[in-house]
């Protein structure tokens, strides 16, 4: 990028951001791609400084804009030169070309390099979406009841629904080292003993996405035992809406999740799994999480909350999720001769 471009670029930003509020606006991010030729990598940059600046160390100081999108540049280049930010010559090449001290670019590298902002990571398995389909296959049963969820009390929220299980928490009937609780359970004549373990940063998760969320737990586990698991994982009351096993779609054994079901606006609802096969009918409606049981040092619900706030900022959601996961391919791609 030359200098006429840098500052065609300089003005660009600042007229987005006076124009949208925001450079996370779909049209500011569509305009920089058409316009500068600027990548999606740089773009996640550019967004992130921006819409974070208050929170990082040496941007708070940084109220000029073009130098914002020098630091931007910068930190874009040394990521694509050595491959990742906390290589140790990326820390050299910052303080050098930024001129910032040296406990600046740490700074700086740690807070652009946190674990939420990280990739989710993402299961190697794709059986479950060849899974998905055959299932396409299948005609999708036409849902005559009523709304299963009743009207959103709060009109600026978007919905999101959660699996329970490996997605919150894990739960067995074995002891679990380190459980964070035990109840007793009375199902079908015999009593049982529940452990459960939650999610790292699960309240966390919670309590900060409700502000923006109306959350809804669908799981396709019985209401007894879930009733019990949310009870005690939700104490506050952040989860407002439960669905169960019996709110599922049976399509040959396979109990979907049909988000056309719940009386909301598919263009507001983002739907977690961590079994993709739930997706089945909704692919562009949902993000894959990976499977939890004991990792203690798991941090994807937080990254997932950066994605969610993200994701909050677009009209319909299935864009980003088109985008950033595109499911459908991973679906219409994955081999069944890899399987049988
Ligand atoms: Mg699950």
């Amino acid at each position: 990028m030359d200098e006429d471009d840098q500052e065609r670029l300089a003005a660009f930003f600042n007229e987005s951001v006076s124009h949208y509020g925001s450079i996370i606006s779909v049209e500011v991010q569509r305009d920089l791609k058409a316009k500068f030729g600027i990548t999606d990598a740089q773009i996640s940059d550019l967004r992130l400084i921006c819409h974070n600046s208050a929170q990082c160390p040496l941007f708070y100081r940084e109220s000029d804009p073009n130098r914002r999108i020098e630091i931007t540049s910068v930190v874009a280049n040394s990521q694509k030169r050595f491959g990742h930010l906390q290589h140790p010559k990326v820390s050299r090449m910052l303080e050098q070309n930024l001129g910032i001290t040296s406990q600046q670019s740490i700074d700086l590298i740690n807070w652009m390099d946190r674990p939420d902002t990280r990739d989710l990571l993402l299961d190697p398995d794709m059986e479950p979406y060849y899974h998905i389909q055959l299932l396409w296959q299948y005609q999708k049963p036409v849902y005559r009841g009523p709304n299963k969820l009743p009207p959103l009390s709060d009109p600026n929220k978007y919905t999101l629904v959660l699996d329970l299980d490996e997605t919150l928490v894990h739960c067995g009937t074995a002891q679990i080292p380190n459980a964070d609780t035990y109840f007793s359970l009375c199902f079908n004549g015999a009593m049982f003993q529940v452990a459960v373990k939650y999610r790292p940063h699960l309240t966390e998760f919670l309590s900060s996405m409700s502000k923006l969320f109306e959350i809804s737990v669908f799981t396709a586990s019985q209401k007894v035992y879930a009733d019990e698991v949310i009870k005690r994982l939700d104490p506050e009351g952040y989860i407002t809406h439960r669905l169960y096993r019996t709110d599922c779609t049976n399509v040959c054994q396979n109990y979907i999740k049909d988000l056309s079901t719940l009386g909301r606006d598919l263009e507001h609802l983002i739907f977690i799994d961590n079994s993709p096969q739930a997706f089945t009918f909704h692919v562009n409606n949902s993000i894959p999480i990976l499977s939890w049981y004991d990792d203690e040092d798991d941090h994807e619900l937080l990254k997932m909350m950066h994605i969610l706030r993200q994701l909050r900022e677009y009209d319909d959601v299935r864009d980003y999720c088109k985008e950033a996961f595109d499911l459908e391919s991973l679906v219409l791609t994955a081999n069944g001769d890899d399987y049988c």
